[in-house]
C-alpha cells in the first residue's frame, strides 16, 4: 500500500483500481466473497461476516440489491484496507464507499 487512504471516496478508487471493475458482484466473486440470499424482516438490509468472508442480501430490502452489496462490500473493504476502525466510522466509510463506487468517474 503506497498512499494513505482518508474517505470512502479514496477506497473506492484503490478498490477500482485494483480490480478494474465498479460492478459489486463482479467485485464480490474477485475478492473471493461468498454470497448468499435470505429473507428477513428488514430492519438491516445485508449483513458482511468478516469471518466467513460472506455477505449476506436481504431479499426483502426495498432498495436494488446491487447497492446493498455496494455499502456490504464497503465494510469488507475498510477492513482490508483501513484495518478495524470503530462500527460508527466504518459504518460511514462504508456508505461512503458505496456512493462512490456508483458514482465513479475515473476523472475525478
Ligand atoms: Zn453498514
Amino acid at each position: 500500500m503506497t498512499k494513505t487512504i482518508k474517505n470512502g471516496q479514496e477506497l473506492a478508487q484503490a478498490v477500482v483500481e485494483q480490480y478494474g471493475t465498479t460492478d459489486p458482484f463482479l467485485l464480490a466473486e474477485l475478492a473471493g466473497i461468498k454470497l448468499d440470499y435470505a429473507r428477513w424482516h428488514p430492519l438491516s438490509w445485508g449483513e458482511y461476516d468478516s469471518r466467513s468472508r460472506s455477505i449476506c442480501l436481504n431479499l426483502n430490502a426495498p432498495i436494488p440489491l446491487t447497492e446493498v452489496l455496494g455499502h456490504e462490500l464497503g465494510h469488507y473493504f475498510v477492513q482490508q484496507f483501513l484495518g478495524k476502525s470503530n462500527r460508527k466510522e466504518e459504518e460511514l466509510l462504508a456508505s461512503d464507499f458505496a456512493t462512490s463506487l456508483f458514482s465513479y468517474s475515473p476523472n475525478v
